[in-house]
């Protein structure tokens, strides 16, 4: 038997949130953001899950590769660009699209030139101050790459550094900020791809003619100050793990390492199959939210690499083999990661390669 832990991906909420931001983005291309091995959901589950996207935005070039020997024929997108010039045949080959961002990519691109179609599209630093040209250059790197046989420039792309509705930040990169710097890019409506997840569902002044979604689509706010209920998204991952034993202790025992949890009252705790090796944080504090038999159970005592221990005294139905929700519909994958000081994607992402991915049509 397999150890008692799994993370479910939701297959209908996949379809249901990428329909959702289907009408956030209008006529918009989209493009689903598969990053990460789809933000811990399994790359080739979420393409399959978003056979209706326009395309697949990703990082890694054997993401790429994967997935069109799984047979996805629409476009695909790698959002940091090519990191060698070995990359480019298999870019030119495969039909992927890349971005460009700094001046020695265009210098690599010239020296290998002809292609036979090379797809490419312009990073624009617009006040995020990690990739991209100025927007003062653009002009010219987009001369710059037309002029390389077999280079077909698709457009500009930029990415908002605080699209959500809880920044009140008056600093230098607002999006109406990154906007102004854009300048005439910003107001065109072909070749151009601003949105991610925040910018998308609460930007509707941010034009282009194509969005990247992430987040959203895998049913969390990217705002944690909102619900996946209160934007119309729906969680599409659970992580479970069962109980593998439970201790009745008197008042006054301590519970796992650093003896952080003191009980108060004579106390049943029960241990739970999941640690940080799994990637539930070491850094959750004692109270923070599980759920099983229908009731939330406190974290009591320090998470350790296999084991986490819950506080199951008011739950009498609790027993082992109870099966105790980490994070999905009745524990927010938002709510818990600001516990831990952190956000909903560190902890979708971080769910280790020993945890069991699994799937369902809900
Ligand atoms: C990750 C990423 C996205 C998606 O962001 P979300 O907040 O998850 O929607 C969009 N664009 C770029 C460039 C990214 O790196």
């Amino acid at each position: 038997m397999p150890r008692p832990i799994a993370a479910t991906v939701h297959m209908g909420s996949l379809r249901h949130n990428l329909a959702r931001m289907r009408a956030c983005a209008g006529d918009r291309t989209l493009w689903a953001v598969v990053k990460a091995n789809a933000y811990g959901h399994g790359l080739l589950r979420a393409a399959r899950a978003f056979a209706d996207a326009d395309g697949l935005a990703m990082i890694d070039i054997c993401d790429a590769q994967a997935v069109r020997a799984a047979g996805w024929t629409k476009r695909i997108l790698l959002l940091e660009g090519f990191f060698d010039e070995t990359d480019l045949p298999i870019l030119d080959d495969l039909e992927i699209e890349t971005n460009i961002h700094n001046r020695e990519m265009i210098e690599i691109l010239k020296a290998h030139a002809p292609y036979k179609n090379l797809k490419v599209h312009i990073k624009v630093n617009s006040g995020m101050n990690r990739l991209g040209f100025l927007p003062l250059e653009e002009h010219f790197v987009f001369q710059e790459l037309s002029a390389i046989e077999g280079v077909q420039v698709m457009g500009f792309v930029t990415h908002f550094a605080n699209a959500e509705p809880s920044y009140l930040g008056e600093g230098p990169a607002t999006v109406s900020k990154q906007i102004s710097r854009l300048g005439r890019i910003a107001h065109e409506t072909a070749g151009v791809c601003l949105s991610n997840s925040a910018a998308t569902l609460w930007h509707p002044e941010v034009v282009g003619s194509a969005v990247r979604a992430g987040i959203a689509l895998y049913g969390v706010s990217p705002d944690p100050k909102f619900s996946s209920d209160e934007v119309g998204l729906k969680p599409a991952m659970t992580l479970s793990a069962k109980i593998l034993a439970i201790q009745e202790i008197p008042a006054g025992e301590a519970v796992g390492y650093g003896s952080r949890f003191v009980a108060k009252r004579t106390s049943r705790i029960a241990i739970v199959a999941c640690g940080y090796a799994d990637g539930y944080p070491r850094s959750m504090p004692d109270g923070a939210p599980t759920y099983v038999e229908g009731h939330y159970a406190p974290i009591a005592g320090t998470v350790a690499m296999d084991m986490l221990t819950i506080d199951v005294t008011d739950i009498p139905a609790a027993k082992v083999g109870s099966v105790v929700e980490l994070w999905g519909k009745h524990v927010p994958i938002n709510y818990l990661a600001g516990l831990c000081h952190t956000i909903g994607y560190e902890l979708m992402c971080a769910i280790a390669l020993r945890v069991p991915l699994l799937e369902d049509e809900n």
